[in-house]
């Protein structure tokens, strides 16, 4: 088992200590990689930090440590023991200023919050009790709630770091559990120490070839920030491998070596897989280098040896969650992150300045990479693909990814056949800005593929297009993110939402769960309501304009809560000369609609809405227009039955008035 012991030293910045305490651990971590033991103040692993806190882990024998172990460490008898003295020792308030500056009010801490976009603080800290609250969007919670929110962990999760930062040990886990943990950290032993052989071996006389190959491509300047090293190959004459020769000196045991695929077994004996290479150090979310990739040096490629080459998986490294360059970013503090296709793309893009900018390991977005990219971007996520059919049908792809995540996601596709490296090192820095500005909402994006795919003009087309969306917003679980995007997808597409939601199957009855046949007419003008809305919540002075073009605001809003939330803003404006702010507008609106029953969920989906507005003015303006046309179609429909109804009765003067009716309504309004 290990203890992991929080201490601060004399800066008052805290060092983790994790020591092992059942023996066996110790030999393994020990003796086998040659970690000096004997306290010479040799540090491990990587100091990035892990955003708690935890400034770098040193590995000691219990022996040399033991005593400062056992007066420091606590050993809690269960689970809500452990819970409560985790409790006891964080201070939340501090955890919580570590990423959102908090002010003092009275007995608590304000700041903005960091689960809703708003520009008066409603988010606060309450030390007295550690716990925190939102009053903007509800969210709350304690320390846990706090490390699960905003690093996206399940509980266990969540303990098992607030564990390590209060110095708190956790109870026994089960034998296989601490066999992995063992070998995990075993493993990011090994591979932080190969990181800094790779890192010697490119200083080596005999290392000419990869610098040259390095400068030759441009990746000099980028060498220090991605720690490019450089994995040496044979020399003739059959000399062994150097990085077995290393491995051996190192006493790493085989089966490691083998499971983290550095060396691969021959006939002759063990070779290292990576030869001849540059090497690209991959690191986790933490920081923790957990495997490499490789690329070849110009002169040995062959069908063995490929051009890249990844680590393959193992215990510490899984493609569906890691993303090349994270750590890069997440040191640069970038909080809008760029999704690209290669790591060379991303050394360029943020050599360039495009500081975000990650990639996945040859593989198409999986949900871990979407919690991440949701976790690390606050600014939201765009996505750059190639624009040929595999781009597009991975940017579609993406999006089915990416949507169930509270995370803002645009996407831009490149030119057919050109990459972000190639891009950069043709026109510049620049030119790889102003594709990146010329991002859209991805799910604008899915809808214009959907249009590429699918013949929205036929109903065939539509009806193919409408599958896809539901199976679109069947992955999404929350169901606001829900509805929001059906609303969204629906109101471009012209197709009722109702169609395009899935059908919750509720227990027993299939029949139940038909949707009633939605009428679209009714549909678009509650969707051209909503549009007015929520511009006006994104923008509450877009009253003026409304008021302009409104010509009957009970045909507009038949139903009385708009008329109501209407007038409260008009009163608001008069009595303080003011226009109130879109958090101010939300949440006195929040306040009339809680007396109505589901008013609140669909303010808030409107809330929501707002947010994706790029030009409230725009979409308000389409709104009005949309109801202001519905409104003259049913008059001239009403003065046209009338007319009809006249001349059937033989009344001509009715029928006279009625058409000249007729025909001013039509002047009125070209159609
Ligand atoms: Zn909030």
């Amino acid at each position: 088992m290990w203890v992991v012991v929080v201490v601060a030293d004399v800066e008052g910045e805290f060092v983790a200590w994790a020591a092992p305490v059942d023996g066996g651990g110790a030999d393994a971590h020990g003796l086998m990689l040659g970690v000096d033991s004997g306290g010479g103040g040799r540090h491990h692993g990587d100091h990035a930090g892990d955003g708690l806190g935890v400034h770098g882990v040193s590995f000691r024998t219990p022996s040399a440590f033991a005593s400062k172990v056992s007066g420091m460490s606590s050993s809690p008898r269960d689970f809500d023991d452990a819970k409560v003295q985790i409790k006891d020792r964080v201070d939340l308030m501090q955890l919580v200023a570590e990423s959102v500056p908090l002010k003092r009010t009275g007995s608590s801490f304000k700041g903005l919050c960091p689960f809703h976009g708003e520009k008066t603080p409603s988010f606060h800290v309450f030390p007295g009790s550690q716990t925190f609250k939102c009053f903007g969007c509800g969210k709350g919670g304690d320390v846990f709630t706090w490390v699960m929110e905003t690093e996206s962990l399940g509980f266990f999760e969540a303990m098992k770091l607030l564990a390590e930062r209060a110095g708190v040990a956790l109870p026994e886990q089960s034998e296989e559990s601490r066999q992995q943990a063992r070998v995990a950290k075993t493993a990011l032993q090994l591979l932080s120490e190969l990181q800094g052989f790779y890192l010697e071996r490119l200083r080596a006389e005999d290392a000419a070839e990869a610098r040259q190959y390095m400068e030759q491509r441009g990746l000099a300047p980028a060498q220090q920030l991605f720690g490019i090293g450089y994995m040496p190959g044979p020399r003739a004459g059959g000399v062994p491998e150097e990085l077995a020769r290393w491995l051996r000196g190192q006493r790493v045991p085989k089966e490691l070596a083998l499971e983290l695929g550095l060396i691969f077994d021959t006939r002759q004996g063990p070779l290292d897989r990576f030869r001849h290479r540059l090497s690209f150090p991959i690191h986790d979310e933490r920081g923790r280098v957990v495997g490499f990739g490789g690329r070849i040096l110009p002169g040995y490629e062959s069908e063995r040896e490929p051009k890249y080459l990844n680590s393959p998986e193992s215990p510490v490294f899984s493609k569906r969650r890691l993303l090349f360059g994270l750590h890069q970013a997440r040191r640069q503090k970038a909080k809008r992150l760029v999704v690209m296709e290669g790591y060379t793309d991303v050394i360029a893009a943020q050599m360039a300045g495009v500081a975000g900018a990650v990639a996945t390991l040859g593989t198409a977005l999986t949900r871990q990479h979407a919690s991440l990219l949701r976790r690390f971007s606050s600014d939201g996520v765009v996505l750059l693909f190639d624009g040929d059919a595999a781009g597009r049908r991975a940017a579609e792809r993406a999006f089915h990814v990416l949507a169930p995540e509270e995370l803002e996601a645009s996407v831009c596709l490149l030119p057919e056949g050109l990459d972000p490296a190639d891009l950069v090192q043709e026109q510049g820095a620049e030119a790889l800005e102003k594709v990146l500005a010329a991002a859209r909402p991805a799910w604008q994006v899915f809808v214009e593929l959907l249009g590429d795919r699918c013949n929205l003009s036929s109903p065939e087309g539509r009806q193919q297009a409408a599958g896809s969306c539901r199976e679109l917003l069947s992955g999404i679980e929350e169901f606001r993110r829900r509805r929001l995007l059906a609303e969204q997808l629906g109101r471009v597409l012209m197709i009722p939402e109702e169609v395009l939601l899935p059908q919750r199957r509720r227990q027993g009855s299939a029949a139940a769960a038909r949707p009633a046949p939605a009428s679209v007419e009714r549909d678009s003008e509650g969707h051209a309501r909503d549009s007015i809305f929520a511009a006006l919540l994104a923008e509450p002075g877009l009253l003026v304009e409304l008021e302009e073009r409104m010509e009957d605001e009970e045909s507009f809003f038949p139903k009385e809560l708009p008329r109501l939330l209407l007038g409260q803003l008009r009163d608001s404006v008069i009595s303080t000369g003011d226009v109130p702010s879109p958090d101010e507008l939300l949440s006195s609106w929040m306040t009339t609609a809680a007396e109505i029953p589901g008013a609140v969920q669909h303010l808030s989906s409107l809330a929501d809405l707002a947010r994706t507005f790029e030009d409230p003015r725009l979409a308000l303006l389409g709104g009005v227009d949309f109801l202001d046309r519905k409104r003259h179609a049913r008059e001239l429909s009403r003065l046209k039955e009338g007319y009809r109804q006249a001349l059937a009765a033989g009344d001509e003067a009715a029928a006279r008035e009625l058409e000249l009716a007729l025909q001013q309504a039509l002047r009125r309004r070209a159609p």
